[in-house]
């Protein structure tokens, strides 16, 4: 009776320890996110991870002589309500699902892309070749966006942004809204 007393203790101190372990590690692999308080609920600037992706992104589209041209970066939630209201209260097509304080432009943590044609003419035609290599720019960028760690509004399945990059940083809308921000590196 002794010997399996002292075995279950034995093998209850184990796992706690293993558990232990389990959750320091845990802790210190996940990202620490900031708490800013509900009042600050816009960014004025990219986040500093983002902005550095973008110019990555330009880099890398450069190499393979194509044009990147970022045409929308931190929204406030104003503009953002001036979007979202296009095709709805006011003229012209949707173009966006999100009101103010549902994107993440208003965060600082998503970017919209075009691209340049050869004349020099911004495009957003997702089927050019101007590098004349077989493949849509469009996508082409689209894929170095997402090596870089973009996450691509043309591969969301209801409501295809292809214009679009963000960057969550495991951060959904709601989160955001209630003050949480990704660490600034
Ligand atoms: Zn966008």
């Amino acid at each position: 009776m002794r010997g399996l007393t002292h075995f279950i203790t034995t093998w209850m101190l184990i796992i706690l320890f293993v558990a232990i372990v389990f959750m320091i590690y845990q802790e210190a692999n996940q990202p620490e996110t900031v708490y800013v308080g509900e009042e600050a609920t816009e960014a004025s600037e990219l986040h500093p991870v983002v902005e550095k992706a973008k110019n990555d992104l330009i880099d890398q589209a450069s190499e393979i002589d194509i044009d990147v041209i970022i045409t929308d970066d931190v929204r406030s939630k104003e503009r953002q309500d001036e979007l979202y209201a296009r095709g709805r209260s006011k003229e012209g097509t949707i173009i966006t699902h999100a009101q103010g304080g549902e994107s993440y432009h208003n965060y600082g943590l998503a970017i919209d892309y075009a691209i340049k044609d050869n004349n020099g003419n911004v495009i957003w035609d997702i089927h050019y070749d101007g590098n004349d290599n077989g493949e849509s720019d469009w996508f082409e960028v689209a894929e170095i966006a997402k090596d870089i760690g973009f996450e691509w509004g043309g591969d969301w399945q209801h409501f295809k942004d292809y214009p679009h990059l963000q960057m969550t940083f495991g951060l959904s809308i709601n989160e955001l809204q209630k003050g949480y921000r990704p660490p600034d590196k």
